[in-house]
């Protein structure tokens, strides 16, 4: 099969970590006769300086023409770059929002993967992480306190803030179905974590998260507090596999679970909509600090670009390969700076993508 990717190699390290996901891509594509193709987008800083703003309507355009979309990462150095003297919806950051509002991305998913190889770098014990673990945190992105009615008001001489939490079966019932897809695709078990003791929003939730759940028997459904879960994660994380929940606890748990693995240079995520286009992209940011010296750990972009034949394409064995691929590569002791310890040997970002597509 053909496929058309929008490339977004964005600031700082981007271009370095988006060409070795191609590369491993193109790798893949060899191996199971697909072709990707690839359009470059411009986003972030790049963009304001070529075009003055960071997203143009052609730029959004041909992302939406595409299948889906591989991001690397976008901004500057927020004290120094001239990005930041920029009113705040013309900065590099305010194309990440506009790309994901202009795609009508309203799931997020960010695994929370522990190599078994980099254990070291989990601040948790020995005896909780045991062989490594292995989850997603589904995160609604759309509605919810963030987008809910707010005002800040004096009564009575003292002065009072409101936000809204609102949420609609609809908004409900399409990140649920997400979250179940995506079981399908892996564990198939749902922790869908909630404030049901004391939220409407929270209690409605459950209910339609309920009635999702009958449509798909073979997926073993359970709900959790939010509070509870946060303990969960860092008590006995293996126990999760989809870890279902909307937008602000899904905030903040994603947080939570993506600094339990330790490595923020080995963390892929995606952002869904309604179709099979999504954006995919690592979960850390542009690095200016170590931008251009062939030092930046790509696996985060390279387990992205899985995450994208997984759900974008449902290509399953190939996915499955990149990720054992990355695990080989491990597995023989070679590691970026980030993830580098006694023993191991060192390679940038380049040798690294190089090893991990010749392992394909
Ligand atoms: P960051 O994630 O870019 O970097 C934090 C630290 O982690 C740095 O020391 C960096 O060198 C290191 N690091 C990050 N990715 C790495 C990798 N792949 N390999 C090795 N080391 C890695 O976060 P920051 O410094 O807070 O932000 C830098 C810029 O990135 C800012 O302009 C910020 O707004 C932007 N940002 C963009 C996104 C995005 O594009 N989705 C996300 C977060 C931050």
């Amino acid at each position: 099969m053909d496929y058309n990717i929008a490339v977004i190699p964005g600031d700082g390290i981007g271009p370095e970590i988006v060409r070795e996901a191609c590369k491993v891509l193109d790798a893949v594509g060899a191996k199971y006769g697909h072709t990707f193709r690839y359009t470059e987008v411009l986003m972030g800083g790049v963009s304001i300086d070529a075009t003055g703003v960071p997203l143009t309507e052609e730029a959004l355009a041909a992302a939406k023409a595409s299948d889906s979309v591989l991001l690397g990462a976008v901004g500057g150095n927020v004290g120094q770059s001239d990005w930041y003297s920029l009113p705040p919806h013309l900065r590099p950051e305010a194309g990440l929002l506009a790309i994901r509002k202009g795609l009508g991305l309203f799931c997020n998913l960010r695994p929370a993967v522990l190599f078994p190889q980099l254990k070291g770098a989990c601040p948790l014990r020995d005896e909780i992480i045991g062989g490594g673990f292995d989850f997603v945190v589904v995160r609604e992105l759309t509605g919810g306190v963030y987008f809910g009615e707010r005002k800040t008001f004096t009564e009575n001489g003292v002065r009072k803030a409101v936000d809204t939490m609102p949420y609609d079966e609809n908004e409900i019932r399409r990140i649920a179905k997400w979250a179940f897809e995506v079981a399908m695709k892996r564990g198939r078990r749902v922790v869908s974590v909630d404030k049901a003791n004391v939220l409407d929003t929270s209690r409605l939730w459950r209910q339609v998260v309920a009635e999702v759940a009958e449509e798909y028997p073979q997926v073993t459904v359970s709900d959790m507090l939010v509070d509870n879960c946060a303990m969960q994660m860092v008590k006995d994380p293996k126990q999760f596999d989809v870890v279902l929940t909307e937008n602000m606890f899904g905030d903040i748990l994603s947080d939570e679970a993506s600094m339990v693995t330790g490595s923020i240079g080995m963390l892929s995520s995606a952002s869904l909509g309604e179709g099979r286009l999504g954006l995919y992209e690592p979960s850390h940011g542009s690095a200016p600090d170590i931008a251009g010296q062939d030092k930046a750990n790509p696996i985060a972009t390279i387990l992205s670009a899985a995450m994208m034949l997984r759900y974008s394409f449902d290509l399953t064995a190939e996915a499955d390969c990149i990720e054992a691929a990355v695990g080989q590569v491990l597995n023989e002791g070679w590691r970026t700076v980030d993830i580098m310890s006694d023993g191991c040997k060192l390679v940038g970002t380049k040798e690294m993508g190089d090893r991990i597509a010749e392992r394909i």
